[in-house]
């Protein structure tokens, strides 16, 4: 029975796991490889399942662990040309390590069918994945100012997407810790994702079939999982989509509690 383990989500760490307890692939390693294991454990997936790493790009909150990850273990990881640049320039893997390139991505040693896309954030050359397996198409997208049509085509036919609703437009307006560059550079087109264009694509997707959505990479500071949830939720309804009968709808927590989407 495939999973999707969102085993950390937030803007300070993000890391999802899909696959059984036998075998599967982590998106990103964006917390302690202490704490990417301990997680893995309590949703009862061994660290051995894990047979790769997909690292979208290279900003911390996605890379934490990789630097552990490919000094102590032999899983290989998985990165665009331009993010493993920043990998090694940037110090987060030693210069010893080996960062296998995404022209190599079908050679992942797991029963999937993997692809990337890109997406515009401000990043070397940031990614999105999705993993094809069984009847079902599962799709990671985080990180991405808004939705491009390579976002868009790569994403539409999936059953189950797990995508970034980073903030509230009026909680970031009026929050006073951050600086006005932040506050465009979240909301611009190389930033982040707000609720409301989550939602609006969140009822495309359902509408070309989707049915389980998890929403991640929630700002701690500028949303809260009610608000992610509720824009959402009443998007879809608004269009005539109803929670619960045309889709599933969660909230990844900031760090697992041993919750996970079974699909
Ligand atoms: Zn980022
Ligand atoms: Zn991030």
């Amino acid at each position: 029975m495939a999973k999707v383990v969102p085993v950390c989500s937030s803007s300070k760490g993000n890391s999802v796991f899909v696959g059984d307890s036998t075998s599967g692939v982590l998106v990103d390693a964006g917390c302690s490889f202490k704490a990417l294991r301990e997680g893995l454990a309590l949703c009862g997936i061994p660290f051995e399942a894990v047979k790769a790493v997909l690292v979208t790009h290279e900003h911390i909150d996605h890379t934490k662990a990789l630097g552990q990850i490919t000094k102590r273990t032999s899983v290989p990881v998985y990165a665009s040309d331009g993010t493993a640049r920043k990998l090694f320039s940037d110090k987060l893997v030693e210069q010893t390590a080996v960062i296998h390139p995404l022209s190599e991505i079908k050679s992942v040693p797991v029963d999937m069918d993997i692809d990337f896309f890109h997406t515009p954030h401000d990043a070397a050359e940031s990614v999105g994945y999705t993993l094809k397996f069984g009847e079902h198409k599962v799709a990671c997208c985080t990180d991405l100012g808004y939705v491009t049509d390579e976002v868009r085509d790569n994403l539409l036919g999936s059953d189950t997407v797990y995508i970034e609703a980073n903030y509230d437009p009026v909680l970031l307006k009026g929050n006073p810790k951050y600086p006005p560059y932040l506050k465009t550079r979240i909301s611009g087109d190389h930033g982040h994702l707000s609720n409301g264009c989550s939602a609006e694509f969140c009822k495309e997707l359902v509408a070309k079939g989707a049915s389980r959505l998890i929403l991640g990479h929630l700002s701690q500071e500028n949303n809260s999982p009610k608000m992610a949830y509720e824009a959402v939720e009443k998007t879809l309804k608004t269009a005539g989509m109803s929670c619960g009968v045309d889709f599933t709808l969660d909230v990844a927590p900031v760090v697992t509690q041993g919750k996970y989407i079974i699909i």
